[in-house]
This record gives structure tokens, C-alpha cells and sequence, in this order.
């Protein structure tokens, strides 16, 4: 026998992409830190201890599945009948209906190889610009306002060591301590060395736990929050007047939206006390080197692109992007999500960062692809658009969709599925039936994480390299070899490479000279270098770990500032609907929950939803802690076991949403868009509290 060789790799999970090392030689192969990879330095949370165990798990889907009819249970079927259903299905919606009327939904978990050949696929092998991808949802409010300001969206501009360096760090509705439980190693670094951390959450989390300051405002209301803090910074004299003069453009504009934001009117607002206001400002503006870092929290909001804004004034205003130890930053969440929202998946989109509806952008992708310009399409819908019209006159009618799992994880789910379930056809590509393959015409299984080769970009744009460990099961392909086949179905087989090292030199040359440039990334530097941070326009460039430090890319090398007023959120509290909703992770799962409810040993720790409720509120509508709790919105209603605490706002009441129907936060959740990302307002919306008797029904 010949010795087990370990291979080292990423966790499959979120965007941290802590280092794992595999040693194959039986299935499932031992997981163990990669100890010296310079993110997690050996740490890993509970969800990537265990993530080999999936390779391996019973319910995994290894042949595809077909149903004879609607209705009709999904059956094992052969490649052949699969594709040809699928095919057949393709072409006849576009022959009726318009190209138009085949759509795409791509993921964040993707690796940039497929979401880069998905977004090729719709546009060269469907000619369709209806794709978009569940990123939508979760990214893409910070990236529109990192756009608008900085000119380039890199969720985090410096390595994440930097975190342990700073003076003072502001988390803006970000939970690393849960959500990803190895990067606290850098703040808790920091705070050995004296940092002192400022928490705005609504709720009092492990990470807030441990701040010098935890500001606590009203949910939807954290705009108000930083033109706030901006107001008291500009009245304290602690806005750096030569770095707005050098660096920055639209100061003047900003400080008088700000005005109308003095500390007495703001504490209104957002329940957060002056005296806390003062506090904070106090402690970012003194500090010689302070970072402001935001997540969803503040993104998914139909003001989301506008939040982002005012923090990102904020941290302008204070001198702080482009400085040594500071700056903006916002913490992407899926594994891929920053790469995944560079390469050509997203509706408006070409690979690089490229605009579609740019000219120069179409003809240098289209002469990679060796396309006519004009053949490509225009920008299409976004996400929760191309759902909500699905089976519609007009809206897409066959789906294909690739690592996404949109009947938990859409806003409004139940209406979601509905549209789904509308659908003349509906494909899934998946490694198990999750809740929206489950509703697939046709099933197509596909490769795991360390059954491949990929690139991934983490949440600091460094490039770095999932490795095959082992092979996939017999006869199950990689979502590259899946999109190869569909694409030789419908005759656009010779521009699909399946190699997934051929398919990142095309990536390569297809993003060079765009804002995500690759050109220079090449396997051998991510090996030789623990990962590249783009752009890297070359191979002799050394990559990029800090951006801004000498100037911004926009046309005159200058951040924006940008006035943005507060408005409330779609849905506030009334006499029907008395308390806030909002929602988000827990420690134990991970995204819709299809892997992590697959996990014995989370599974064991946190089996079931729950709804966290502060102890004042569980008394006036008398919960007591284990009970099971129906939440009520304007759009459905779900059951979760209540979760008594002093550590959430007594008006406000969280739900994590990693799971589905009858616990499905999401058949709650509100779709009102964010007018510039088309973020849907996850994070907020007004909900009704009540006790489930044993006798009641469910
Ligand atoms: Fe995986 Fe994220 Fe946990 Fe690291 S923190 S082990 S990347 S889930």
C-alpha cells in the first residue's frame, strides 16, 4: 500500500476559506488544519472539522434523477435521458418563447471557474440574459456602494491580519465571532495589545460581548447611526481635513446632509443613547489607525447600497481607507462570494468586473469567447425579478440552477416556490435533493468541494486553490463537465472547455485589463505564495494585499463621497405586526442548511430552528424558553422553539435561516428591493408573536 499523501486545500463553506489538509486513502478522507495557511493559522470552526463527512453521506445524489410527469416522483434516469429532457426542454422554450425565457441561477459557493463558464454558458451557449445568482442576495449592496465610492468593490482592501494592528475596529452588523469563529483570533490579538472594538447590533452576540462600546440600534435604522456619528465627528473636530482635501471628492455635500443628524434626533431614530454616540466617535476618531468593517447586517436592506454609503463617508471623512491598519472593509459571506460576484454571473456582468452594457467590455470578452459582440446579450433581471415573474408571459420558463438552494434561502419563499413550481421545466444541479432540487424536473448530481480542482477568491480578493483529494463517485461529473455536456446538447460544445486549470487561463485573459484582473494569477504563484491578492494585471506584478494606499481607481484617483438621507424600512411595527423581525446565522449551520442539517454532530447540537426573544417580550406575550413560538408577517407564517434572552432588544426578535418549511424564516422575510443592488430587506420587516398550545395545530 502506498502512503496517504495529504493534500491541502479550503474549506467548502464560508469566506474565511480556512486552510484544511485531506488525507485521502478512504472515504471519507481525515480533515485536519493546514496549520500554517495565514488566514486561520490552524483554526477551524465546528462546521469545518466536519466537512469531509458529506463526501461520503447515504442521502448524497450519484446518478441523475428524472420524473415521467409532473407530479411523478424524481426516478434514477440515465445521462442520455437527462440531457436530452433538459435539451429538449431548452429548445422548445425558445422557440415559443424567446431566448429570453431560459434562465440561469448560479451561487456565491461556485468556484470562479464555474461561475465564470456558468455566466459564458447563458451568454454564448443559451444567448439568454436571464441570469443572475443567490450573491444577489447577500453581497451586493456592499459591492454597489464599494463600486460607487472607491471604484472598485474588493470586500476587504487589506489582508486580515491587518485587524490585529488597529487602534479601534467598528463592526457594523457583522457576527464574526458565529459566523466565522477563526478570524477572531485577529481582533482578539488586537485586544491583547489594547485595541478597544465598537459593535453595532441590535443584539448583544459573542462578538459584541467582548467590545468596549455596543451600540444597539432600532433594526433599519443604522443610516441614521452613521450620519450620526459623521454629524459628531464634523462638530468634534475630528474629521481629517487633508485627507478629504487630498483624496476624497463631495465632502461639502456630505456635511450638510449631515447636518440636519444632531445627536438628540438620531437617538430618536435609532434608540441608540448620545451619551454611546459620543463614546464611539470618540474612540474611532482619536485613534492613530481604526477600521470600519460592515456585513449584512447593514447591506440587506432596501436602503442597503445607502448604509453602506454612510459608513463608508464616515471612514472618508476620518482619513481611514488606504492607511496602515485601517480603512473600510466589508466581510463577505459565501465561500466565494467575492469571486463569485466577479466573473460573469451576476445579470449586468462580464467576467473581470466587466459591464455588459459597456461596449469596449463586450468586444474584449467576446473575442476570448470568439463570439460577435453582437450576439451577446443585454443585461437581464435581477435575482429576486427573474423569481418572482418565473412561469410568467414574459419571464423565464425553464430554470437551471447550480449550487443554490432558493426555496429557503429567496425572500418570500413560499410565493418563491409557487413561481417554481410554475415553471415549464426545472433543472438542479446538486450533491443532494436540498428543498429546490427537490422540486426539479431533472436532477444532475455533481462533484463535492475536494473532488475538484478550483480557484476560489476569499473575503480579503486573495486568490487561492481548492485541490481534488479524492475522486468524485462513479460516473458523477464536475459542474464544468456538466455545462461542457448541456452546452454539446445544444451545439456550443467546442467553446466549453471542462479542464478546470484550461478554463482559469481563459478566465484569465477574459478579466485582464478589467477592474478583477487575474491576468497574472497563475496555480504555481498561489502555490508558491499561500494565495494572490488581485488585480495582478501580470505575471512579474506581485499581486495586490492593500488597495487606495496611494489612490482610488476612479478616473481621477479620488474616493466619493456620497449624501444619503435615512428612510424607514419598508415594513415598521403596527398594532398587527408589533415587533421587529431580523434575521441570520447561527454558529452550528451554514447558508439553506442542505450540508449542515446533513451533519450528525451539528445536528446533535442545534437540531431544530429557534426564535431568540428578549425575556420582557417572551413574558408579554407569555412564551416561556423551549416553547414553540408562530411568527406571523404580511406574507405567511412559521414555527420555531423559543429562545429566552436578555441579549436581543426587547422590541426586536432574531431567526436564523438555515432551515426550511415549517421553520423557514424566509417565508417571513420581506422582498423590497434596495434601488441600486436589488437587495432584498432580509434583515427587516414587522412580525406578530404568539404561543403555540399543544392542542393548536400547526
Ligand atoms: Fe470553514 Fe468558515 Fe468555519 Fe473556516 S470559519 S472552518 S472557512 S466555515
Amino acid at each position: 500500500m502506498g502512503r496517504s499523501v495529504a493534500t491541502a486545500t479550503h474549506c467548502p463553506y464560508c469566506s474565511l476559506q480556512c486552510g484544511i489538509n485531506l488525507v485521502a486513502g478512504g472515504r471519507p478522507p481525515v480533515l485536519t488544519p493546514w496549520e500554517d495557511f495565514p488566514t486561520n493559522r490552524g483554526g477551524l470552526c465546528g462546521k469545518g472539522w466536519r466537512a469531509a463527512e458529506l463526501l461520503d453521506h447515504p442521502e448524497r445524489v450519484v446518478v441523475p434523477l428524472a420524473r415521467s410527469r409532473r407530479g411523478a416522483p424524481l426516478r434514477p434516469t440515465t445521462w442520455e435521458d437527462a440531457l436530452g429532457r433538459i435539451a429538449d426542454a431548452v429548445t422548445r422554450s425558445q422557440r415559443r418563447h424567446g431566448l429570453d425565457s431560459v434562465g440561469c441561477f448560479g451561487g456565491g459557493g461556485l468556484t470562479n471557474e464555474k461561475a465564470y463558464q456558468l455566466g459564458k454558458f447563458a451568454r454564448v451557449a443559451l444567448r439568454t440574459a436571464s441570469i443572475d445568482y443567490n450573491g444577489r442576495f447577500c453581497m451586493s449592496s456592499a459591492a454597489a456602494a464599494a463600486g460607487r465610492a472607491f471604484g472598485i468593490d474588493r470586500g476587504m482592501p487589506f489582508p486580515v491580519q491587518d485587524i490585529a494592528g488597529a487602534e479601534v475596529v467598528m463592526l457594523v452588523g457583522s457576527n464574526p465571532a458565529e459566523t466565522m469563529p477563526p478570524v477572531m483570533q485577529w481582533f482578539d490579538q488586537g485586544r491583547a495589545a489594547g485595541a478597544r472594538h465598537i459593535v453595532v447590533d441590535p443584539r448583544a452576540t459573542p462578538t459584541a460581548l467582548g467590545s468596549a462600546v455596543h451600540l444597539r440600534p432600532v433594526p433599519g435604522t443604522d443610516l441614521a447611526l452613521a450620519n450620526g456619528l459623521l454629524h459628531l465627528a464634523i462638530r468634534e473636530g475630528l474629521v481629517d481635513h487633508e485627507y478629504i482635501a487630498t483624496r476624497t471628492v463631495g465632502f461639502d455635500a456630505v456635511r450638510r446632509s449631515v447636518r440636519a443628524y444632531w445627536p438628540d434626533r438620531v437617538e430618536r431614530i435609532t434608540g441608540v443613547p448620545v451619551a454611546a454616540m459620543r463614546d464611539a466617535i470618540g474612540l474611532l476618531g482619536e485613534a492613530s489607525s481604526a477600521m470600519i468593517l460592515t456585513a449584512r447586517g447593514a447591506e440587506q436592506h432596501s436602503n442597503g447600497t445607502d448604509t453602506a454609503l454612510a459608513f463608508i463617508n464616515l471612514a472618508l471623512a476620518l482619513g481611514l481607507p488606504g492607511r496602515p491598519h485601517s480603512g473600510f472593509a466589508t466581510v463577505t459571506g459565501q465561500g466565494n462570494g467575492q469571486g463569485g460576484r466577479e466573473h460573469g454571473q451576476k445579470a449586468d456582468q462580464l467576467p473581470g468586473y466587466r459591464r455588459l452594457d459597456d461596449p469596449t467590455a463586450r468586444a474584449h470578452v467576446a473575442a476570448v469567447w470568439g463570439v460577435d459582440p453582437d450576439t451577446l446579450p443585454r443585461p437581464g433581471p435581477s435575482a429576486y425579478e427573474m423569481l418572482d415573474r418565473l412561469g410568467t408571459d414574459g419571464g423565464v420558463r425553464v430554470l437551471l440552477v447550480f449550487a443554490s438552494n432558493i426555496v429557503v434561502s429567496a425572500p418570500h419563499s413560499t410565493h418563491v416556490a409557487d413561481r417554481l413550481a410554475a415553471l415549464d421545466f426545472l433543472v438542479a444541479t446538486d450533491f443532494f435533493l436540498s428543498e429546490t432540487s427537490a422540486m426539479a424536473d431533472v436532477v444532475l448530481p455533481t462533484a463535492q468541494w475536494a473532488e475538484e480542482e478550483g480557484t476560489v477568491t476569499n473575503f480579503e480578493g486573495r486568490v487561492l486553490r481548492r485541490r481534488r483529494a479524492l475522486p468524485p463517485p462513479d460516473g458523477v461529473p464536475t459542474d464544468l463537465g456538466i455545462l461542457r455536456l448541456l452546452a454539446d446538447r445544444l451545439g456550443a460544445g467546442r467553446h466549453f472547455a471542462d479542464d478546470p486549470g484550461e478554463v482559469f487561463d481563459e478566465l484569465r485573459r477574459a478579466s485582464a485589463g478589467g477592474l478583477a484582473d487575474y491576468a497574472g494569477i497563475t496555480h504555481e504563484r498561489i502555490d508558491a505564495e499561500q494565495g494572490v491578492f488581485w488585480p495582478c494585471p501580470a505575471e512579474d506584478h506581485p499581486g495586490t494585499p492593500r488597495l487606495f494606499v496611494e489612490r482610488f481607481p476612479t478616473p481621477d484617483g479620488r474616493a466619493r463621497f456620497h449624501p444619503v438621507e435615512h428612510r424607514e424600512p419598508a415594513e415598521v411595527p403596527d398594532e398587527e405586526f408589533p415587533y421587529y423581525l431580523t434575521t441570520g446565522r447561527s454558529i452550528r449551520h451554514y447558508q439553506s442548511g442542505t450540508q449542515t442539517r446533513r451533519v450528525r454532530a451539528l445536528m446533535v447540537a442545534e437540531p431544530e430552528a429557534y426564535v431568540e426573544l428578549h425575556r420582557s417580550l417572551a413574558e408579554r406575550v407569555g412564551v416561556a424558553a423551549g416553547d414553540r413560538v408562530r411568527l406571523r408577517t404580511r406574507r405567511g407564517d412559521a414555527v420555531f422553539r423559543a429562545r429566552v434572552t436578555d441579549t436581543i432588544r426587547q422590541d426586536t426578535v432574531f431567526v436564523p435561516f438555515h432551515w426550511a418549511v415549517p421553520s423557514s424564516v424566509n417565508v417571513l422575510t420581506n422582498p423590497a428591493l434596495d434601488r441600486y443592488s436589488r437587495m432584498p430587506e432580509f434583515k427587516v420587516c414587522a412580525v406578530a408573536v404568539s404561543r403555540i398550545d399543544d392542542q393548536d395545530e400547526e
